[in-house]
């Protein structure tokens, strides 16, 4: 949790410019800040040059929003999705609402073009490592011979199937679990929500997920990429109207056992946790696809995390390895502002040409 707000401190240092709140409400347009505690984190709402009523209503909207999407989509309290979890395991088809049938197909889609790096339909080994809680897990890892049980059935979000509001699996292992983009995709719905409202300049921070609505009156927004070795930014990105920052790191829940910081983010073909890169970052104009990408990106590792990229349609990326190594697509290396003093050492690495491809497996090694 300290974690968490020293997080939110810092993007609030960012986002808020040199003007202090009160000489803002006294001289220009309103700042409307919120904090809210939703989706197993806290979410920070700004909501600028609207009415302290209106604000506050749309605040809360958000809230209940939040709210709805954590019970329905939540891995392991009971729910829509849970009730779906268990019919698969029974074999039975289950008929969901039309709003979590559609995110499951985007799902696939993107697991698909992710060679299954993101792959949402492993949520037995995800629980068996321990991750289904609200605390971090404690104690050993779970044995080989338990991840092989698991891995041995092969389950896989590839084995839904999804025919307008019911969904079976092909796969009885399979067990769904959204925390890979449903941070996102939650982003996206409110952000649309606010511009349904006819809110047109906010920003929705949920950690390690952003998202802006125009600008912060004549500036863009500007938003951190946290450091994962300390407390701190690595550098700062101007977002433009509708984009999106998601960051992956294994800075947030982890399992530490004998010294070592095991990441929650699994890598699908091994059952193992990631290891090589500590923190992904992805802008794009989608929560969930960015989410998810940022994923797949952390499984992806040093040498295939270019061709993850293109193939999620991906071009402005940035990766820390755990050597503190910055990897930065040509894109992401155009946007990067200097926080304090200078940019870290950054390696410019070039995404691969776009190969079309209508298969869901990657190739063997980067390209
Ligand atoms: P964060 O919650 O920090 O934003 P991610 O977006 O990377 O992190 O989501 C990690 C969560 O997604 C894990 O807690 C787990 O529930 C699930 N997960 C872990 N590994 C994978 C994977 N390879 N593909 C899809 N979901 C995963
Ligand atoms: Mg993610």
């Amino acid at each position: 949790m300290r974690r968490v707000a020293r997080g939110l401190v810092l993007l609030a240092a960012l986002l808020v410019a040199a003007a202090s709140a009160a000489a803002l409400r006294d001289r220009g347009p309103r700042e409307y800040h919120e904090t809210l505690y939703v989706f197993g984190t806290l979410v920070e709402v700004v909501i600028y040059g609207e009415s302290e009523a209106d604000a506050q209503a749309a605040s809360a909207e958000l809230g209940r929003e939040f709210g709805r999407l954590h019970h329905a989509w939540h891995a392991w309290r009971p729910g829509m999705l849970t009730s779906l979890n268990e019919a698969i395991a029974a074999g039975h088809s289950y008929s969901v609402d039309n709003e979590l049938a559609g995110l499951l197909e985007q799902g696939q889609a993107l697991s698909c073009a992710s060679g299954g790096l993101f792959d949402p339909g492993i949520g037995a080994l995800v629980g068996l490592w321990g991750f289904h809680a609200d605390t971090p897990p404690v104690g050993p890892p779970p044995s080989r011979a338990e991840i092989d049980r698991i891995m041995d059935r092969h389950p896989g979000i590839a084995d839904l199937r999804i025919e307008g509001r019911a969904v079976s699996s092909s796969n009885p292992a399979v067990r769904l679990d959204l925390g890979a983009y449903a941070k996102g995709a939650a982003l996206d719905r409110a952000a649309a929500l606010l511009k349904a409202r006819g809110i047109d300049s906010a920003v929705l921070n949920a950690g390690g997920g952003v998202q802006v609505l125009g600008r912060h009156g004549d500036r863009p927004w500007r938003v951190a990429i946290r450091d994962p070795f300390e407390w701190g930014a690595v550098a700062a990105v101007s977002l433009a109207p509708g984009e999106v920052l998601h960051s992956s790191g294994n800075y947030e829940r982890y399992l530490e056992h004998d010294g070592q910081r095991l990441s929650h983010i699994l890598d699908p073909r091994t059952g193992y946790p990631v290891r090589d890169i500590v923190s992904a970052s992805v802008l794009d104009r989608n929560g969930a696809r960015a989410d998810a990408a940022a994923t797949a990106l952390s499984v992806a590792g040093p040498g295939l995390w270019p061709v993850v990229a293109r193939r999620m349609g991906i071009e402005t990326a940035l990766l820390i390895d755990a050597s503190g190594q910055v990897f930065a697509t040509p894109a992401m290396a155009a946007r990067l502002e200097a926080v304090a003093g200078e940019l870290p050492p950054i390696r410019i690495v070039e995404l691969p040409e776009n190969r079309a491809s209508d298969d869901c497996v990657l190739p063997a090694a980067a390209s």
